[in-house]
């Protein structure tokens, strides 16, 4: 009888420890959650002479890094954007060489040498080949001959989960591109914001510090592709 009521009370300690050595996980676990969430700001369809280096300086105060997805014909004569770019340490990366959708949609080759193309230029400037990709207005509804053809080339595809909604409006004013910043990453653990950095989209460099201090007020870590 005693004999069974110590091994009660050792089962009964065991079974406490590890219920307590759960909640720690658990509560280790949630912490973890708590920094995990990370916010890939993305723009497309530069640089521009006029907007890319206003978005560079607010990247600089605010001490973040982005993703620049380029268009190769507006880089080939502002490679120094390039350079500010990399030196900067963000990443650039493939949007385009001409961005023209009935071209470049035409065909998987039409695709694979518009690639090719806006890749040489990144070459050229930053020494080396990127395989980070954005397909010009994103992947939704593309053919899987497409999506298959530019994976098989060895490049990573990157869409968005959220957007400032700057190509939706023109001239927006900085306000409704910071609540779209906001409405659409809400609830996200991982938000990949688009935006762009294309000459029109002046509105789009005034809003980038609020929306910057938004995610950092909701402690997400800034990251780059
Ligand atoms: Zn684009």
């Amino acid at each position: 009888m005693n004999r069974n009521y110590h091994a009660y009370c050792a089962m009964l300690l065991a079974f406490v420890l590890i219920l307590v050595m759960c909640s720690q996980i658990f509560n280790g676990g949630d912490v973890f959650a708590d920094t995990e969430k990370s916010v890939y700001l993305t723009f497309d369809d530069g640089p521009s002479d006029r907007v890319t280096p206003k978005i560079l300086d607010v990247l600089k105060e605010e001490n973040v890094k982005a993703t620049f997805f380029i268009v190769g014909t507006a880089a080939e004569s502002r490679r120094y954007l390039l350079e500010r770019e990399i030196a900067e340490g963000h990443t650039v990366a493939v949007h385009s060489y001409s961005h023209k959708y009935g071209h470049i949609y035409a065909s998987p080759e039409n695709l694979i040498d518009d690639i090719d193309k806006c890749n040489k230029i990144i070459k050229e400037v930053t020494g080396s080949y990127t395989n980070v990709y954005r397909f010009p207005g994103g992947s939704y509804g593309l053919s899987d001959k497409l999506v298959s053809a530019v994976k098989a080339h060895g490049m990573k595809c990157v869409d968005w989960n959220a957007s400032v909604c700057d190509a939706e409006y023109y001239s927006a004013p900085p306000e409704i591109l910071y609540k779209s910043a906001i409405d659409t990453s809400k609830g996200r653990d991982t938000v990949v914001l688009l935006a762009h950095d294309s000459t029109t989209k002046t509105t789009t460099a005034k809003a980038l510090k609020n929306i910057i201090r938004y995610f950092k007020e909701q402690k997400y870590a800034f990251k780059t592709f």
